[in-house]
């Protein structure tokens, strides 16, 4: 079975768009602040997804762009703007940023109450104590969005995560915990990887290698969420699994494109929304 990513996005947009209706007629427009350093190809890509989903669900969008060369200390002045500003409820900085930048740095001055993709540690906190505070990294909750739309319940399932980045891997491997899933995250120190996943329920690829996951992977009814993008010489993208050779063998395949990646600019805006409802209410009170 093909996981398609998009009549998931189409449910959440479709609830989205009703609570920006719902805001709109009590006075809130709720506004996205892209905030992006450079025109590194991959950040312009996903801007213009960001922007297209925003605007067709009537969230604004305030684009802010910075010179590569842009100093940590101005990046940082722009973020503090951007905190301040009563009419942004919501900021995504693109990343990875420029080399000379702090990454961290930026991350830290970031409002918890704006960081609607998950990058302070405030965010990251409420992910690993599930006390439901802050934000979920948007592709590491599609993943989750995903599984529940398609009814798959994880309760004991054998989950195999590969990557553990602070987008991807970790926060998704506390998501999959907390549906009672039972974890393991594999990493490039992974000791015979086949066999760690061929005996999973339930792989998420987070690893961004085409071709980490073959034939020599995965066990027949396997459940495959890839979430890697990776441009291929022939200019097409392609997930970490090779799909053509897995998805014969497997029960359920997320496509690349057309999986994971269609869900995450929903998450994102209904993340915006959230933000908005909170700033009113706080505003109201
Ligand atoms: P990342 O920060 O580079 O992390 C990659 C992780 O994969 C690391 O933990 C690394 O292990 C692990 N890894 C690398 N090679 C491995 C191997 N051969 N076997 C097992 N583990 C391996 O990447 P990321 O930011 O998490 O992104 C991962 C992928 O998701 C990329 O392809 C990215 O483009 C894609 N992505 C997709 C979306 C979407 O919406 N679909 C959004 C964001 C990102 P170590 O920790 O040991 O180095």
């Amino acid at each position: 079975m093909l996981l398609k990513g998009a009549p998931v996005a189409a449910a959440i947009n479709e609830k989205t768009r009703a609570r920006v209706e719902a805001l709109k007629a009590g006075g809130v427009l709720p506004v996205l602040a892209i905030l992006r350093v450079g025109e590194n190809e991959a950040d312009m890509s996903y801007e213009k997804g960001a922007v297209k989903r925003c605007s067709s669900l009537g969230i604004g969008v305030k684009n802010v762009l910075l010179p590569a060369d842009v100093s940590e200390a101005e990046l940082l002045s722009k973020v503090d703007e951007l905190n301040r500003d009563g009419a942004v409820h919501g900021v995504l900085i693109l990343r990875p940023l420029p080399r000379h930048i702090d990454d961290a740095r930026v991350r830290d001055a970031l409002s918890p109450a704006k960081d609607v993709d998950g990058i302070t540690e405030g965010s990251l906190a409420g992910v690993f104590t599930g006390s439901g505070r802050g934000f979920c990294p948007c592709t590491a909750e599609s993943c989750v969005r995903i599984l529940d739309h398609y009814g798959i319940d994880c309760a004991g399932l054998r989950a195999v995560v590969l990557g553990r980045s602070l987008v991807i891997g970790k926060p998704v491997s506390q998501l999959l915990l907390r549906k009672n899933a039972t974890v393991t995250v594999c990493h490039t120190r992974t000791r015979d990887l086949s066999s760690e996943t061929r005996r999973a329920d339930l792989i998420v690829a987070a690893v961004g290698r085409a071709g980490t996951l073959t034939a020599e992977h995965v066990s027949p009814g396997q459940i495959v969420i890839d979430v890697g993008v990776n441009v291929g010489a022939d200019g097409k993208l392609r997930g970490d699994a090779d799909f053509s050779a897995i998805e014969p063998i497997v029960g359920s395949i997320t496509p690349v494109p057309g999986g994971v990646g269609a869900v995450t600019t929903a998450v994102l805006a209904e993340h915006v929304v959230r933000a908005a409802e909170m700033f009113d209410n706080h505003s109201q009170t």
